[in-house]
Parts: C-alpha cells; structure tokens; sequence
C-alpha cells in the first residue's frame, strides 16, 4: 500500500489505528483466502456537498461479512460492535467529512490459519449520485462478457470471497481490450448474472427484473434495498426472474445496483442500445430515490442509517 491508500493516511488494523504505510503483512500470508466487504457512509442531507456521514446499512453489511467468514472457515474475533467502533475511529482519524467507502479485509494468519487479520480500511469517492451528476449520464458501454460468472458449486459467489474477484477481473481486462466500460456475467445456464461488481435491473414494459440468487449473484445489499423500495415506496412493480441474453438486449432500461457502482445507468450492451432515452425515466426515478434515501431524506428509512 502506498503511504496515502486513495488519500486515507490512516486505518484500522487488528485492534488500533496505524498510519497506512505500516500496515504490512508478510508476501507469505495467504491474503488470496481472505474475505471482505464493502460498505458506504453519505454526507447527511446532500450527497454532494460536506459535513455530517452516515454509514448505509451498517447491519446487513456486517452480517454478510459475518457469512462471509463463516462459509470460508474463518472466526471473526471481534464484535459487531467492535467493527463499528474501528470504522468509526478509521473515519475520524482521516479527518473525512465527504462520502466514504469502507472495506474490511479479513484473511487467515500464515501458519497459524485459525486466527486472522482483520483491517478496517476506509477513503473517499466519487459518487455517481445526487442532482444533476455528470456523472451518472455519462454513455456507458458494456459487453456480455466470455467469462461465465463462476458457479457457487466452484466458489462461494454469494459470498465476498476475494477469490470470486479474479473472475470479475479477467472480464474486466476483457472489456477494456475490447474497448467497453465493463462486462456483464451470464451464469453457468446461459442466463444473466451480474456485473463484475454489482447486480443487474432490467425494466421492461414498465417493470424491474432482477436476476435470483440462485444466478450464481453476490446477494447484494443495494438489490435487496431496491427489492424493497422500488415497489413499496415507488409503486414501480418489481420482479425476481431469470433474464435471458435477448431479454436482456430488448431492454428498455438497465442498471448496474451496488454499493460501489450505486445505481449507475447502462447504455448498451453489445452495442446493441437500450430503450429510447438515456439514462431512461425509471432509472432516473429509482436513482433519485436511492440518493434521498442513503442521504436521509426518507423518515421511514432513516433507520438504515449508523451515524459516525
Ligand atoms: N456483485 C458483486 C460481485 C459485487 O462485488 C457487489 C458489490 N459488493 C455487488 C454485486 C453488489 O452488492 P452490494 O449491493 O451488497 O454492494
């Protein structure tokens, strides 16, 4: 790691606050075994602006890590709590007050495998977000990548195994040799999966689909949130299903949903364009929701929010 990893001088690792560049481990830990999570903290009312964070979801976040661990053979030997706590000291040691991402690792110790590391790592981004974002609109163009999304009877897909993350990345070279902005996954029976870092929102005819679980998909925590959202609060129908790849192609809409990628909009796949207009009106609606709801603008939602 370099002395400022993406401009965060400090961060949290197994118990205390160390500068970053001191946070080294031995080549010989088996790291590629490791595990982590990705978790987002808002600046409170505007996304876009400074001031107060809130982390997003703090609980399913750390759950899954929990899961995460559990699938891997791994004991995390600090509490929820605990976790909190270092996000929170990670945070305040770096002086944030813009949007942050957080991203435990977890990884067996070399030689001593039953015990582990565990960083709290944590810096700021960009986001997509919020009125008016550039960002957002910006063209993308994705491909159906040759990589088949790697099967959960080979890997833990539905987990945050870094292992799954060589698959993503050999579709993310992919991609880029070829000129795209990134790649989506068809699943080992030809269905759609997901991105190399996000889930997958097809709307058709006025309706969202999203891909099952069982499409070999990390169970994401932003798909969840919309699965909940999107009907109930927006009144948009909203529907679990396999997508074909021509299903896919005929699209009106898509988006990527993620914590990373938030909800960022797709232009075409294969070259192939989507709809009439981009980014298309549910898109734009879901995203604009999503962002009054991370922000905590939404009452009845605000108790997904741990403040910092
Ligand atoms: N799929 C993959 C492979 C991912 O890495 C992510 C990001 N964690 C997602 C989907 C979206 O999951 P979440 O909404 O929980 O961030």
């Amino acid at each position: 790691m370099s002395a400022a990893f993406h401009g965060a001088k400090f961060c949290w690792m197994n118990g205390e606050i160390i500068e970053t560049e001191k946070a080294l481990v031995s080549a010989m830990e088996p790291i590629h075994l490791g595990i982590f999570e990705g978790i987002k903290a808002y600046v409170e009312n505007d996304v876009n602006s400074r001031g107060v964070l809130n982390i997003f979801r703090w609980k399913p976040h750390v759950d899954r890590l929990w899961r995460s661990a559990a699938v891997c053979g791994m004991k995390i030997p600090y509490t929820d709590e605990e976790l909190l706590e270092a996000t929170r000291k990670t945070i305040g040691a770096n002086g944030f007050d813009t949007n942050v991402y957080i991203q435990p690792r977890i990884w067996p110790r070399a030689g001593t495998p039953e015990k582990v590391h565990v960083i709290v790592p944590a810096w700021t981004f960009e986001t997509v977000l919020g009125k008016d974002n550039p960002r957002f609109s910006k063209n993308r163009r994705l491909m159906i990548s040759s990589w088949r999304r790697i099967a959960s009877d080979a890997l833990p897909a539905q987990t945050k195994a870094w292992a799954n993350y060589a698959n993503s990345a050999l579709a993310m070279r992919e991609a880029e040799r070829l000129g795209y902005d990134g790649a989506i996954f068809l699943d080992n029976r030809g269905f759609v999966s997901e991105g190399t870092g996000a889930c997958i929102m097809a709307v058709r005819n006025g309706k969202v689909i999203t891909p099952p679980v069982t499409a070999s998909i990390l169970e994401s925590i932003t798909r969840e949130t919309l699965l909940k959202t999107v009907s109930d609060d927006l009144g948009i129908p909203v529907e679990v299903g396999d997508i074909s790849r021509v299903e896919f192609y005929a699209s009106d809409e898509a988006f990527l949903c993620g914590t990373g990628w938030e909800i960022t909009p797709i232009t075409s796949i294969d070259d192939l364009p989507l709809g009439k207009e981009y980014p298309g009106t549910v898109t734009n609606r879901i995203a604009e929701y999503y962002t009054d709801v991370v922000a905590g603008k939404v009452e009845k939602h605000k108790e997904w929010l741990t403040s910092v």
